[in-house]
């Protein structure tokens, strides 16, 4: 699909011509535009307010050295990250990635994903997201501890419990939370909810561990429902083996599922029985090890070297790894072996040509915004709980993500049916998330 309207195409044109080489970011713009364009045809007054020229350009980009010292003591470099991307309807909110592949165009389609998903959560967040090319692979503690020290010796000038919270992505767990928010005390003398996703004995909240994954599966559950269906009997591929698919293969198997595939980047492992999530766990979350040690601990599994997931036959099939990791040809692949719901844990990780033809065949398709803004949503939840200086119960918090959840996909939902794309669940979380941030900029006006 390509954009129609003539107001839109000069949007992206700008976009584009401001934004070379980066070509992520663009791709997230793109469909955005493409969903907006029934909105543009009915709302006059978002065009006169320039809001959608305004919310393609982020508020604030800030990029910095972080410089640290390794176990070897020699100096290392990278380059750190944080785009304020849009601040209308509260702080600015999102996570922090450490992979060798974050630079800007990756930060900038996070931020820019992240202002429509934490409003289509109902809780008051902008949108953020930051991050650095560091890599932690093969790296001590005591090398992860330096890196974050340093990260946040600079980050701290411009975050803030009502200014901007960062949160995990990939590569920042618990550890590197506990070492940033450690470093960002020391610094500013001040214990607040600067950031998420910290541990349960110094303000974390309950259930944050799980939420994305798990989030997900509550999100999926009113797809199925919407079909008639569940997920008891059903067969799930879930691609990555880190936090959001660990607990969405933990999740989906307590709805009744069969969860038959994980992987990281190095290759995937099938197991025709039900991943054994204890051994799956074990692997990555306690001994930081490769997901092909699985097949080496349990009889009847098969690690597969250099392949993706997307070759098994599944009916509901889960990307949690990372960005554009399922392609055309991958989705063929799904389609031909009978899927019949695909729903994104990762940030934007089926291609477009992939989710056209997802719904060119049929099949339900979940985008990421809707179906993984649980892990923000319990983000929310944990900065309310620091506000108010007190802890809800494990049940609480996943009563609320999953009411949470199930109001994602009903907005998302009544959306598609009032823009005229009835179960087009991509076009309907875009415009569903946009209309808010949207009248909250035109309130807010524009500096003259
Ligand atoms: P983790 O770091 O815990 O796990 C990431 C997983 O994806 C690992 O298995 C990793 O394998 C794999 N992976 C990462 N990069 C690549 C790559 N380039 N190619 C193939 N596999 C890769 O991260 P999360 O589980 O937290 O995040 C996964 C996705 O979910 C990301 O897109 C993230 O933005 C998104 N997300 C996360 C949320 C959260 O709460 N954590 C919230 C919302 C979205 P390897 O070890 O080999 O790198």
């Amino acid at each position: 699909m390509s954009l129609q309207n003539a107001y839109l195409k000069e949007v992206y044109e700008k976009v584009c011509k401001r934004n070379q080489g980066e070509p992520e970011f663009l791709q997230a713009v793109q469909e955005v535009l493409e969903s907006l364009e029934p909105v543009v045809e009915k709302r006059p007054d978002i065009v006169a307010e320039g809001v959608i020229d305004r919310i393609v350009e982020p508020e604030r980009v800030i990029t910095f050295r972080v410089s640290w010292v390794d176990d070897q003591g020699k100096v290392q470099v990278n380059r750190g990250f944080r785009v304020q991307f849009n601040s209308a309807i509260g702080p600015y909110k999102g996570g922090l990635r450490l992979h060798p592949s974050v630079n800007a165009s990756v930060i900038k389609f996070l931020g820019f994903e992240q202002i429509f998903k934490n409003s289509l959560t109902g809780l008051p967040m902008g949108g953020g997201k930051g991050g650095s090319d560091f890599d932690p692979k093969g790296k001590s503690d005591r090398e992860i501890m330096r890196f974050c020290q340093s990260f946040m010796t600079e980050l701290c000038k411009h975050i803030g419990p009502d200014t901007d919270v960062p949160a995990g992505d990939i590569g920042v767990g618990a550890r590197e939370i506990g070492y940033l928010f450690g470093q960002y005390k020391r610094l500013r003398n001040e214990f607040t909810g600067v950031l998420t996703g910290k541990g349960l004995t110094y303000g974390g909240s309950l259930t944050r561990t799980e939420a994305t994954g798990f989030g997900l599966c509550y999100f999926v559950n009113e797809m199925l429902a919407a079909k008639g269906t569940s997920f008891a009997g059903k067969t799930v591929a879930i691609s990555g083996s880190g936090n959001v698919a660990l607990y969405a293969a933990q999740k989906a198997t307590e709805l009744g599922g069969k969860v038959v595939t994980l992987s990281d980047s190095n290759g995937f492992i099938y197991d025709p029985n039900g991943i054994d999530l204890a051994v799956a766990k074990d692997i990555k979350e306690v001994k930081r090890g490769r997901i092909k040690e699985y097949a080496d601990r349990v009889p009847g599994s098969v690690y597969t070297e250099g392949k993706r997931v997307w070759g098994t036959k599944c009916d509901i099939a889960l990307p949690c790894a990372t960005q554009n990791e399922l392609d055309l040809d991958d989705a063929n692949a799904l389609i031909a072996n009978g899927v019949q719901f695909v729903a994104e844990g990762a940030n934007m990780p089926s291609t477009p040509e992939a989710v056209e033809a997802f719904q060119k065949a049929g099949v339900f398709f979940g985008p990421a915004k809707a179906a993984n803004a649980g892990g923000v949503a319990v983000s929310g939840l944990e900065m309310s709980q620091n506000s108010i200086r007190l802890s809800w119960t494990f049940e609480e918090v996943d009563e609320k993500l999953h009411g949470i959840m199930k109001n994602i996909y009903k907005n998302a939902y009544d959306a598609s049916v009032a823009y005229g794309c009835p179960g087009n669940l991509v076009a309907g979380a875009n415009i569903a998330g946009f209309l808010k941030v949207a009248e909250a900029m035109i309130a807010q006006g524009v500096a003259y």
